[in-house]
């Protein structure tokens, strides 16, 4: 009876933290401008199941993929048995599950224990992969401390959580005919072997180490889902939301601003001038509020993996600007904004910006709207969109594009053309040559 009043508990205070962080962050991504997403639902879906399901995009590079697919399949299907955690832990019982399904309750502990050895296989392997080996993507300016910090965090509890598990069944098999509460679960493969490390030990000892390693994965399993909704691990759940809503468009369409292609329109005498209604709003974005809803939401799904920032020519060529930093600044003046709002403090007015304080205009001139990040991006994030939308903020409202854009931009906008030669000009090629 403590243990289901403690386990009570303890469920309660990690449903009631983690009510409160999926609150701020759907809280913060209202933050963003409005953008009704309601076309090709069928196109959508298919990114979901494929990209984010499928993770179709990491395939690109196989044996990271697999790795990855056995960490995320790995983690959502063991966490099934979470289920049996819960309803144990609230009502008293152990293994609640087995009586019911019989036969095939010893497969599905033979595939969780499986899972158990890849995905901690895999982040052995990570670890050497980002700590040992050091790939450069992992290590560059803007991965400081925490982001490096938080990436072992994960990948280490992972690994132990997994040996808990198998500790816990090994325990839990030799305490089967020894001690009536434990059920028969048939041969555990994986744990068996850890059998030995135990044999001998007193059936009190047992029932300790089993209780240990449950409370520890359970707990465990807790806290780690409070724990992601600060880290970049919050992807698990984003990603699937964030390939829904992500652009259809063909990369390299820009969105445009209908009042502006309105005037353009009028001025070239493709539609009669209308007055306009309102306030045009902001052109582009200095700050979190100008991008939108979706934008933000992007910024959370964000896997900090570096691919966009690995295949950007300009960071390549030695350049300022890292994609990946932008959803990294993205996110971290949401975070900033949100929390001053939910102290009672106006948001954003504190003297800072997202353009300006996080990122700078040599980073957003730096790019060169490849589309290389775009592209690369597993979960389909787009950092050119935040990039041109702080382009247009700085072009339209701070006339602050670099001098030699904007003569070009004063040239597109008396001759047509990026040149200085009026469009009369255009065929005088012709007659010095005739
Ligand atoms: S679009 Fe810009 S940020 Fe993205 S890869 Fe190309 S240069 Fe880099
Ligand atoms: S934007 Fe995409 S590619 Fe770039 S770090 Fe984030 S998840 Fe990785």
């Amino acid at each position: 009876m403590i243990q289901q009043i403690a386990f009570s508990v303890v469920l309660l205070v990690a449903g009631f933290f983690l009510r409160q962080r999926i609150l701020f962050i759907r809280n913060t991504i209202r933050l963003g401008k409005e953008n009704t997403i309601t076309d090709r639902p069928g196109d959508r879906w298919q990114n979901v199941l494929l990209v984010a399901f499928g993770q179709k995009k990491m395939f690109k590079r196989p044996l990271p993929a697999l790795l990855h697919f056995f960490i995320y399949g790995g983690f959502l299907i063991i966490n099934l048995e979470v289920l049996e955690f819960v309803i144990d832990g609230l009502a008293g019982t152990h293994r609640i599950f087995a009586p019911w399904l019989g036969p095939v309750y010893p497969l599905l502990m033979n595939l969780f224990e499986f899972l158990a050895v890849a995905v901690m296989t895999a982040c052995v392997l990570f670890l050497l992969r980002r700590f040992v080996l050091k790939l450069p993507r992992f290590w560059s300016a803007e991965m400081t401390a925490w982001p490096r910090l938080d990436a072992a965090l994960i990948l280490v509890t992972e690994i132990i959580l997994m040996w808990a598990i198998l500790f816990m069944n090994a325990s839990d098999q030799l305490l089967q005919g020894q001690h009536e509460h434990y059920t028969a679960t048939g041969r555990l493969f994986f744990s068996s072997f850890l059998m030995p490390v135990l044999n001998g030990t007193e059936v009190s000892s047992l029932v300790m180490i089993e209780r240990f390693c449950w409370w520890f994965h359970i707990v465990g399993i807790l806290g780690f889902s409070v724990y992601i909704t600060y880290s970049k691990h919050l992807h698990i759940f984003l990603a699937f939301p964030n390939t829904y809503y992500a652009r259809l468009e063909p990369k390299g369409y820009i969105q445009n601003m209908p009042v502006v292609t309105r005037e353009v329109r009028s001025m070239l005498g493709l539609e009669a001038s209308t007055a306009p209604s309102g306030e045009p709003g902001r052109f582009g974005a200095k700050d979190i509020n100008d991008l939108t809803w979706n934008t933000l939401l992007s910024a959370y799904a964000c896997t900090e993996c570096g691919r966009c920032t690995s295949e950007c020519p300009a960071n390549q060529t030695g350049k300022k600007l890292s994609p990946r930093k932008i959803m990294m600044d993205v996110r971290d003046r949401m975070e900033e904004v949100g929390k001053r709002i939910k102290r009672g403090e106006p948001g954003f007015e504190d003297g800072k910006s997202l353009l300006g304080n996080y990122v700078t205009k040599e980073e957003i001139n730096a790019c060169t709207s490849c589309n290389a990040c775009v592209e690369a991006c597993p979960v389909m994030i787009s950092p050119l969109d935040i990039i041109l939308e702080m382009r247009r903020y700085v072009a339209m409202e701070e006339s602050g594009s670099p001098a030699q854009w904007n003569s070009m931009f004063q040239n597109i906008e008396t001759n047509f053309a990026p040149w200085k030669f009026p469009a009369a000009d255009r065929f005088n090629w012709s007659k010095e040559n005739s």
